[in-house]
């Protein structure tokens, strides 16, 4: 395995790291503070000056579509591999991502939509989400069953004539609270008699369509989260085109299995960001901060958490590149024990990072004056969305099973959850 990032991924890290110089850490505090004026405002659910302003300089630097991964839209297209140590770097801000059209959930759904949709579906809603003009939401996950075993999803997709009717209540839409989400990929059964794995399908439906309501938005930990947001939303006789259908009828699984190894190791490169970010902060309030005669930072609880999180950003920082070599390499099914144990590592490994960084800050650390608080929140919904850590954990423990046993390792499924 080869680790050393090529010339060409060398010199993008220097060109972003360049761009976050110059307009995201400038601008990171507007963000917060625009979305909150916008709330005081009376409305805070509205795209903010600061991420439309930015884009087209993102543009301009060749900045764009960096996750996208090689096809014929994309001649220039990123490996994971490749894509890493860039997506890490959008992780140090979280909000950065969009700024660079490399936000959740529309990553996955681009790459959903290239992989699995027809050219015309393709022209109609990838081509501007490819421009950064609109946004998307997956819709998968639902208030009355066990989403993170993705068989009992049971939204209806019933076909009649040349259209499909969807029925179902959808929650944790993440994105579906942005004016600019003008299009859903909605995950439901078109055949519930049809074996465990060929009962769902994937569709996609315009935002507009008669019959969808959105019905309220999910606060994390209090936090709303706008303008992007997570939305519990209603289908009711919703009726598309037969055409709007992915890949086919009780292929629903298939294109999750495709699209949801990229997804997760992407979660997994921002987490890696949003900890070292939490550990630079750690280290210069440490060094700054004096207690009892002395800086914080030469106490001996704070050093060994000091170097304990450097030793363990390290091993997940590699262990995400071994994952996304895998992908490149042998491909997401065979990669699967990898994806799996990144997607537990990661956010469990920013968690501790940025716990510790909120003990260094005292009481200012869980306050609105840093980010560590919210950054703390968002990595906790990580190990829930796209796949609770347990079920992840079952999966690599089956596949370590598997090795004593007379099973072969492909009949072991990547957990099919989705997140934001
Ligand atoms: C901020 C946020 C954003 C999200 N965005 C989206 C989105 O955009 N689209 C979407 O469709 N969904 C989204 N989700 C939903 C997310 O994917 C689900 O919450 C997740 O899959 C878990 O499903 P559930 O909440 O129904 O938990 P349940 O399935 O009810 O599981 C509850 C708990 O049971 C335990 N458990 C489950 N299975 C096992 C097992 N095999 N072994 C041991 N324990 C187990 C786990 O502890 C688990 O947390 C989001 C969630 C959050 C928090």
């Amino acid at each position: 395995m080869e680790f050393e990032y090529t010339p060409k991924v060398k010199e993008m890290q220097a060109r972003l790291l360049a761009f976050f110089d110059k307009h995201i850490y400038p601008n990171e505090k507007r963000f917060y503070a625009e979305i909150q004026a916008n709330r005081q405002a009376g409305n805070a659910w509205v795209p903010t000056k600061v991420i439309e302003e930015l884009k087209p300089l993102a543009r301009e630097a060749g900045l764009w579509n960096l996750f996208l991964p090689h096809s014929k839209r994309a001649p220039e297209g990123l490996s994971n591999l490749e894509y890493a140590p860039l997506c890490e770097i959008m992780g140090r801000v979280p909000w950065s991502a969009e700024v660079f059209n490399c936000a959740a959930p529309d990553t996955g759904n681009m790459e959903t939509l290239e992989r699995y949709a027809s050219e015309s579906l393709k022209d109609r809603w990838l081509e501007p989400l490819l421009r950064g003009e609109i946004r998307s939401a997956f819709l998968m996950t639902e208030p009355a069953v066990a989403s993170s075993d993705a068989t009992n999803i049971s939204c209806s997709i019933e076909r009649n004539g040349d259209e499909y009717v969807i029925n179902g209540t959808k929650w944790w839409s993440s994105g579906a609270g942005d004016p600019r989400c003008q299009v859903y990929i909605v995950m439901g059964k078109t055949n519930p008699d049809a074996g465990r794995h060929e009962q769902q399908s994937m569709i996609v439906v315009p935002a507009d369509t008669p019959g969808i309501t959105i019905k309220r938005f999910l606060p994390v930990f209090g936090y709303d989260d706008a303008p992007h947001g997570h939305m519990e939303i209603e289908l009711e006789n919703v009726r598309v085109p037969a055409a709007n259908i992915l890949l086919g009828e009780g292929r629903g699984f298939e294109i999750a299995q495709g699209r949801l190894g990229p997804g997760r190791i992407h979660h997994c490169m921002r987490s890696i960001g949003v900890a070292e970010r939490a550990l630079e902060l750690l280290c210069q309030r440490a060094l700054k901060r004096v207690a009892f005669g002395k800086p914080v930072a030469a106490q001996g609880v704070t050093r060994e958490r000091i170097a304990e999180a450097r030793c363990d950003i390290e091993m997940a920082r590699l262990l995400t590149l071994k994952a996304a070599y895998m992908m490149d390499t042998v491909g997401n099914k065979v990669a699967k024990a990898e994806i799996a144990m990144i997607k537990v590592v990661a956010p469990n490994m920013a968690l501790k990072v940025i716990d510790w960084a909120i003990q260094v800050h005292g009481a200012a650390g869980v306050s609105d004056d840093f980010p560590l608080a919210s950054w703390w929140a968002h990595q906790r919904t990580l190990r829930l969305a796209d796949g609770p850590d347990e079920v992840h954990r079952n999966a690599i423990a089956k596949l370590e099973l598997a090795k004593h046993m007379n099973i072969n390792p492909d009949d072991i499924s990547m957990p099919v959850t989705r997140g934001f």
